[in-house]
């Protein structure tokens, strides 16, 4: 057992467990989020004994930099990291005026098989436990000496595909590095029981639902998942969530060259969303060759945007950072995994 991936609560049932004091949990929980080490001996307030205790019983996750991009245009950085059995996933660090944004992976590949998305490509590899997602946080700030501010879980995976570490690192976070719900955004590509679920918890952290469509004729060509949920399903659950928690919801919308793009796409999108807690990211697509997905032309991002807004939705486009490192969705991991096939492939 990880006990990295522990809130303070469950790491002092683990402590009883043993046979030892509950406030022996805050002094492990310290040294894994606080100073952040990754070994039993480095927590020199414990005792010889109680430490080979602790290493005999439990684990203590961890990752490493395999490889970090640095963008010339706006110091976005994208770092590559190894977990265990060198599975590589992607984290990305941007910095905006209010601070540090991470954004972090929730699976190593993910299964929802959205045709636009380079994470999907090879299908799930794992979940990652609650410390490998709040390990990239650590990793980053130590890498950068710079302290993070928010979270976006918004690499590669489906968050609510993997939801019970999700609402672990979710408290893990607010108890160790003090990183607060308001500060977190989850995206998932629209699990409408797992939105419902969630929504009773009445978390403080921001929904962001990636939408993409007006209507389910188009959303089922880019998006499997629309297949499982109708769109006006999906949106009445965002509803009830903002209803429930007071929080405004996110709609992404990755626009995509005569696909989804039409100003008749806005009228109608501006319509389903009438009367909500919501607000609408619309986000130039990354160009995918294989599918001939390509970017929105800016006169028609533009009149995407105006449409909704004369139509009394809050709006607004997403910057892109880091486009000279392919900061943007798994485009990072895929090509460092094709890359490693070539060398392998050589190499015999
Ligand atoms: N599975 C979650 C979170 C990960 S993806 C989700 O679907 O929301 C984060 C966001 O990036 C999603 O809105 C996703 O649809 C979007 N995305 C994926 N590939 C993209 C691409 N090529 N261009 C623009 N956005 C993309």
């Amino acid at each position: 057992m990880d006990l990295r991936s522990l809130t303070q609560e469950q790491l002092k049932e683990e402590m009883l467990k043993i046979g030892e004091k509950p406030f022996r949990a805050k002094q492990i929980f310290d040294w894994l989020h606080i100073k952040q080490v990754g070994s039993f001996d480095e927590m020199t307030n414990l005792s010889k004994a109680l430490r080979d205790k602790l290493s005999q019983n439990y684990s203590i996750s961890d990752i490493k930099i395999a490889e970090k991009l640095i963008s010339k245009q706006d110091n976005t950085i994208k770092y590559l990291f190894e977990l265990e059995n060198g599975i590589i996933i992607e984290s990305v660090l941007m910095r905006y005026s209010y601070g540090n944004t991470v954004c972090i992976s929730s699976q190593a590949g993910c299964r929802m098989g959205c045709r636009f998305c380079a994470s999907t490509v090879d299908g799930l590899e794992r979940s990652l436990s609650a410390g490998e997602m709040l390990l990239q946080i650590y990793k980053i700030s130590q890498d950068t000496g710079e302290r993070v501010g928010h979270v976006v879980i918004m690499g590669s995976g489906e968050p609510l595909d993997n939801y019970d570490n999700l609402l672990d690192f979710i408290r893990i976070t607010g108890e160790g590095i003090g990183i607060g719900q308001r500060h977190i955004t989850v995206s998932t590509c629209g699990l409408v029981d797992k939105i419902n679920e969630l929504a009773k918890l009445k978390l403080q952290i921001t929904l962001a639902i990636s939408l993409h469509a007006p209507n389910d004729e188009i959303r089922r060509q880019t998006m499997p998942i629309a297949n499982k949920y109708g769109i006006d399903e999906l949106i009445a659950a965002a509803r009830a969530y903002a209803d429930t928690t007071k929080r405004r919801v996110t709609f992404e919308y990755a626009l995509i060259k005569g696909l989804n793009d039409s100003t008749e796409n806005a009228a109608e999108l501006a319509d389903r969303l009438k009367g909500g807690l919501f607000h609408v990211n619309l986000i130039p697509v990354n160009d995918v060759k294989e599918n001939n997905y390509l970017r929105s032309d800016e006169h028609t991002i533009k009149a995407f945007a105006q449409t909704l807004s004369s139509k009394g939705i809050e709006t607004t486009v997403r910057r892109r950072l880091g486009s000279d490192i392919n900061a943007a969705c798994g485009q990072l991991r895929k090509r460092y995994k094709e890359k490693k096939v070539l060398e392998n492939d050589s190499s015999r």
